[in-house]
């Protein structure tokens, strides 16, 4: 297995911390809105990995939290009138509610900001106890120039990040680019802390997250491209001043989303929320769409694109829920092929699911035909299925009832006889129970 690590900018063989075992976080949803589509992109990207990583046998410990403190919390909060914890609460749930739209996994912990306060305050402690932050005014900065690596992953040295920073000059801070840990505030719902009033640093939570969870190190750190930027790489920078590691032996980073072509911003109006594009479109048939386009690539979604996943949906559909019925009707056995060298041949390179959609569809082209000659039907579906669950497409199908099979067998004897009336009659009921 061979993954992209945004770290070093190269594809590099995957070994994890501990044998079969891979230890996975994702940067998770600031709880004041409803998500758009871009927020999805990271979301069904992990699942697919962590899809491909169990497919391959490892057990995948998967963590995604909540930012729960924020200052965009504390706005909303003013303008809708509701208390923070009402505001988190809300977009928590709303958040949840969309990922079982589109069929999102189930995954191991969704830690929230408010319950690691107490393992904040010692992480940001223990900084300052090392030096490498300091406290003025009730705010603690991070002291950047003392990380010898700052930019590691974003590929920038310090000199030119210092003239960037340079701009924007906080006469609170000893150096233009050093972040806040702690902010000091009595605005909206604040927390005390060692250093008076205020609520944490985004770019600390994560990393305190992650080691309360975990420890020091993970195997997988993901997230989307616009937070490689400063958010991951100060995560590493409090990760190499605490542990002297870099937090996660492997930065994943998905692409972002134009929609036909132009970047989705609220001022352009077409930002489209996770929870009104999914009433529009099948949840597969989004997923298809991203998957159509490799996860470190920009994704442009166009209607062209949506038409093609349409059809590619309608024909994986098509094609299992034939072999559904013909395994049901003649009691065949599947399941007999949990591996397929293919799809191994495909996903180990960084997972290409560009391929993996194009040999899903051969897989499709052999399953209608083995189901017309009714040879070998069995393995061809084992393989469609493993490719469509590493895929996190969902495709439900009705168990046949002793009674159903009686009325599919009527309908293949009346066909026989050329009883076209009567054939027509149980063919619509058959139709209608979501068998034919
Ligand atoms: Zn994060």
């Amino acid at each position: 297995m061979r993954i992209y690590n945004s770290l070093t900018d190269k594809i590099e063989e995957f070994k994890p911390i501990k044998d079969n075992e891979v230890t996975m976080y994702v940067c998770g949803p600031t709880v004041y809105n409803y998500v758009h589509i871009g927020n999805m992109r990271p979301v069904i990207t992990f699942d697919m990995v962590a899809n491909y990583f169990k497919y391959l046998g490892y057990k995948v410990i998967y963590a995604s939290n909540f930012t729960d403190i924020n200052p965009k919390i504390i706005t909303a909060a003013k303008e809708l009138g509701i208390t923070e914890r009402e505001v988190a609460d809300k977009f928590i749930k709303a958040y949840l509610d969309d990922l079982k739209s589109y069929n999102c996994n189930e995954i191991d912990y969704r830690p929230k900001v408010i319950d690691n306060l107490g393992n904040i305050y010692n992480f940001i402690k223990a900084l300052i106890d090392k030096g490498y932050a300091y406290v003025n005014d009730g705010d603690v900065y991070f002291r950047v120039s003392k990380v010898k690596d700052y930019g590691i992953l974003s590929n920038q040295d310090i000199e030119e990040l210092e003239s960037g920073a340079r701009v924007d000059v906080d006469p609170k801070k000893e150096d233009p680019l050093d972040f806040a840990l702690w902010r000091k505030t009595d605005e909206g719902e604040n927390f005390l802390s060692p250093w008076g009033y205020g609520i944490p640093g985004w770019h600390t939570e994560c990393v305190v997250m992650i080691n309360s969870i975990f420890g020091e190190k993970i195997d997988i750190h993901g997230g989307g491209i616009d937070l490689k930027f400063p958010h991951h790489e100060n995560e590493i920078a409090q990760s190499l001043a605490l542990h002297n590691n870099t937090l996660a032996n492997y930065w994943m980073h998905n692409g972002h989303i134009n929609i036909n072509g132009t970047k989705m911003s609220k001022s352009l109006g077409n930002f489209i929320l996770a929870r009104d594009f999914i009433k529009d479109h099948d949840a597969n048939v989004v997923k298809i769409v991203m998957f159509k386009t490799h996860y470190r690539l920009p994704l442009n979604i166009t209607d062209e694109l949506f038409n093609e996943a349409k059809i590619i949906n309608e024909k994986v559909y098509n094609a299992l829920k034939q072999a559904n019925l013909s395994i049901q009707l003649n009691n065949l056995k599947i399941g007999n092929i949990s591996v397929d060298d293919n799809i191994n041949k495909i996903m180990d390179e960084d997972f290409n699911t560009p391929n993996l959609i194009s040999y899903m569809m051969e897989l499709v082209k052999e399953l209608n035909a083995n189901l017309r000659s009714k040879k070998d039907i069995c393995d061809t579906y084992d393989k469609l299925k493993l490719v469509v669950n590493i895929l996190g497409l969902v495709y439900n199908f009705s168990v046949l009832s002793e009674s159903d099979i009686d009325l599919y067998n009527k309908w293949v004897l009346l066909k026989n006889n050329k009883d076209f009336e009567h054939a027509d009659i149980i063919r619509k009921e058959l139709e209608s129970k979501g068998i034919l």
